[in-house]
């Protein structure tokens, strides 16, 4: 029997949300287009599955969704900006072993300006205590670090853990899947001190869990100065993602969409051994964006885990006789810059940003034809005032 696999799968790329470092929100899918159960039931067998979108709760059937992947996956996260709470406290009392993550990207008012949900940060965090109140064990928060947020990066940590809830990080990516290009942080040191007293306070814990979450922030730091990954990426080899289109891609960082076949019309066996995934992954083994996201790197620390082990047992040690474990200037590039030996632009060229580029959405031409006619923000509005009017 073959191994189960690492799958994240993207029912749907209609979004309500605005927020400043990804336009998906302009490109949605066409609902009539979106992933059916019928194609969910072809995935293979997964130990972790994570549902995400655009915003996954704007798909009514959700819950059908979440019961049919139950029958294939280990563990289920879904990652969601939160703001639809009585559909996700509904979908929790149905199963309340699933992992929700809720974006929240700041205190409240670095949230909303960069969310742009009216009131989205008092939604998202009146959503997580519900749901922690209904005893949902595994809930948290996550927070894409860029400028403007960096400085909430440990106070809201601090919130997370008085609420007994896990905080997922990330930091800036440009790709087809985020419909962005021009993502870039331009103070890096001040986002890696804040990235570093995270690490300290990660460390510090009596977590093993959080241990290795310092050692993924210490990556994050790593990736903001433009560096290669401290893991090897195995996207495709034994972990996918599959789009609201039925197309299987390797991971939702490449520059353009990324096709190893479709399942709507293949079958599982025949789409993953196809000469066309082969492709793919020739292509990923040279791939040189250097992406540190949790879905691509989740799965190589599991692999790996010498790497990520050793690191947390020498900076544990540390922590037995340091206030400070961890500094950021343990990465040679980040004391190069201090000390001038590398410059900021040569830093920002060594980033996926590109001013210039042609930024793809990975749409199909029939989602791409409705855009003619009605921006993404007029299509998704009226999609959801009209589910509202529905289930009133
Ligand atoms: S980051 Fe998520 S919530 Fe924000 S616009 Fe993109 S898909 Fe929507
Ligand atoms: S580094 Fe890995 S996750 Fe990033 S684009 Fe390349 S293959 Fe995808």
């Amino acid at each position: 029997m073959s191994p189960k696999l690492n799958g994240t799968v993207i029912v749907t790329y209609r979004c309500n949300a605005r927020c400043n470092m990804c336009n998906r929100y302009k490109a949605p899918s066409r609902p009539e287009e979106e992933i059916s159960l019928e194609t969910i039931r072809k995935l293979p067998p997964m130990y972790f599955t994570n549902i995400t979108g655009g915003e996954p709760f704007i798909r009514t059937d959700l819950k059908e969704i979440v019961r049919e992947l139950y029958k294939k996956s280990d563990r289920i996260v879904i990652s969601t900006n939160g703001f639809f709470t009585d559909r996700i406290v509904d979908l929790c009392r149905e199963f309340p072993n699933v992992g929700i993550r809720i974006s929240i990207e700041g205190l409240e008012q670095t949230n909303n300006e960069i969310r742009g949900l009216e009131d989205g940060f008092n939604r998202g965090y009146t959503t997580l205590k519900n749901l922690r109140e209904m005893g949902m064990k595994d809930v948290g928060f996550g927070m894409t670090v860029q400028d403007r947020n960096a400085p909430d990066l440990v106070p809201l940590y601090q919130i997370s853990n008085e609420m007994g809830m896990e905080f997922a990080t990330a930091s800036l990516h440009n790709s087809f899947y985020f419909v962005e290009s021009k993502n870039i942080i331009h103070d890096r040191p001040m986002v890696a001190q804040n990235f570093e007293n995270l690490v300290n306070k990660l460390l510090k814990s009596n977590s093993p869990k959080k241990w290795m979450r310092a050692y993924f922030n210490h990556g994050l730091i790593n990736y903001i100065y433009g560096q290669k990954r401290l893991l090897p990426c195995d996207m495709s080899f034994d972990t996918f993602f599959i789009d609201p289109y039925g197309d299987v891609m390797p991971c939702n960082g490449t520059k353009d969409k990324e096709v190893m076949g479709n399942l709507n019309d293949q079958t599982w066996d025949e789409l993953w051994n196809s000469p066309e995934a082969e492709a793919v992954r020739k292509k990923v083994r040279c791939c040189d964006r250097n992406c540190w996201m949790i879905g691509s790197v989740s799965p190589a620390m599991h692999k790996y885990i010498w790497v990520p082990g050793i690191w947390v047992v020498w900076h544990k040690f540390k922590a037995l006789i340091m206030k400070k474990p961890y500094s950021m200037y343990e990465n040679k590039i980040v004391r190069d810059y201090r000390d001038g030996k590398v410059t900021k632009a040569e830093l920002d060229r060594c980033s996926t940003c590109n001013l210039c580029g042609v930024t793809n959405d990975g749409l199909s031409d029939a989602s791409r034809e409705q855009l003619k006619h009605k921006t993404g923000e007029e299509i998704v509005d009226a999609d959801i005032a009209a589910q509202i009017d529905v289930s009133v």
